[in-house]
């Protein structure tokens, strides 16, 4: 079971805080200004993991690009067992090898513990176009729109096929892409719509990790005309937007409508309970202990897994289980079961 004080451990600090650093050192990285000293998070992260390999009599990583370095391998295989909890498989890493970017694993340990964190971010930049709006419908189309659009093009633009009030909102969420994206064979995943690109003519890699692979792709972009929706925005909106959109639409043709509830990333009341549950979240994280860890503290919720992802991860829906308190009053199942949940209306 996920222990209740999981935020304020120091083994539990150490890696998130790692993740965070790795993510500033992407950022830094993209705006081309890295320079020494690397980010105070990344830092501090090597002298905890020195520390614990100093402890355990092991080799300790010798610098940042070092650490960095371990990242590209399985935590298993070379962390500290004293920095390395069991809330992150073994097998899970940090940042991807062949493009050196943060995994999925790693945006959802930088999604905990901090004021800073990404998950955090996300419902900021949401309160934001909130306030910005001058009802909760032109909310609600900010936030379809980034749901819809993980990249813009110049073409998109010009050709004004999106209105210019939504536009003026939301542009400066959008920036060129990584390095390791800005090439031609960009493009997004007919699977979980997210950034993935092209080899040969087959989709070769996405940023959702768990899609199959060599699936037809859509239009790829060209290098120097498309602009990016921010990673957190991508991984903890638009991902899981695009299921809530199927389930909600699910839920309404039988009957069962929801309201999106203020200051978070995407929870609706629903007019009846679904599964004896009144609040409906999806969620399509692929850490379970870490989706437990957030659920922790919630009630009356029916916690929804994307059937694409259970079905790429078949363990997921009862690690995460597992992990919750028995007395939690959550159901976490799967896109299917939810919407065959909903009250039958004669
Ligand atoms: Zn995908």
């Amino acid at each position: 079971m996920i222990p209740a004080d999981l935020h304020e451990r120091a083994d539990f600090k150490s890696l998130s805080q790692l993740a965070r650093g790795l993510f500033e050192l992407g950022d830094a990285t993209r705006r081309g200004s890295l320079n020494l000293p690397y980010p105070p998070s990344i830092q501090r992260a090597l002298d905890r993991v020195v520390l614990a390999c100093l402890r355990e009599g092991r080799t300790p990583p010798s610098s940042v690009p070092e650490l960095v370095a371990w990242c590209t391998a399985p935590l298993g295989a070379r962390w500290p067992s004293s920095a390395l909890p069991g809330f992150l498989s073994a097998e899970a890493t940090l940042l991807d090898l062949r493009r050196r970017l943060p995994t999925r694993s790693c945006a959802e340990l930088a999604a905990y513990g901090s004021e800073d964190s990404a998950e955090r971010s996300v419902v900021h930049k949401l309160d934001e176009l909130a306030q910005a709006a001058s009802t909760p419908a032109m909310f609600a189309q900010y936030r379809d729109f980034l749901i819809d659009r993980v990249a813009v093009t110049n073409d998109d633009a010009r050709g004004r096929s999106w209105k210019p009030h939504i536009w003026k909102r939301v542009h400066d969420l959008y920036q060129p892409p990584a390095p390791a994206h800005a090439h031609d064979g960009l493009t997004t995943c007919p699977t979980c719509g997210l950034l993935a690109t092209v080899e040969h003519g087959r989709i070769a890699w996405c940023e959702g990790e768990v899609c199959e692979r060599g699936l037809t792709p859509g239009p790829a972009y060209k290098k120097g005309s498309v602009r990016v929706l921010d990673s957190s925005l991508r991984l903890f909106l638009s991902l899981p937007g695009r299921t809530e959109r199927a389930v909600m639409r699910r839920l309404a043709e039988q009957g069962v409508t929801g309201t999106l509830l203020p200051g978070g990333l995407g929870a609706y009341q629903l007019s009846e309970p679904v599964l004896g549950r009144s609040i409906v979240q999806v969620f399509d994280r692929v850490e379970p202990l870490l989706l437990a860890a957030r659920l922790s503290g919630r009630s009356d919720l029916l916690a929804v897994i994307p059937d694409h992802l259970a079905r790429a991860r078949p363990a997921l829906l009862e690690s995460v289980r597992a992990a919750l308190p028995p007395e939690l009053d959550v159901v976490v199942t799967t896109q299917t079961t939810a919407t065959e949940g909903a009250p039958q209306h004669a």
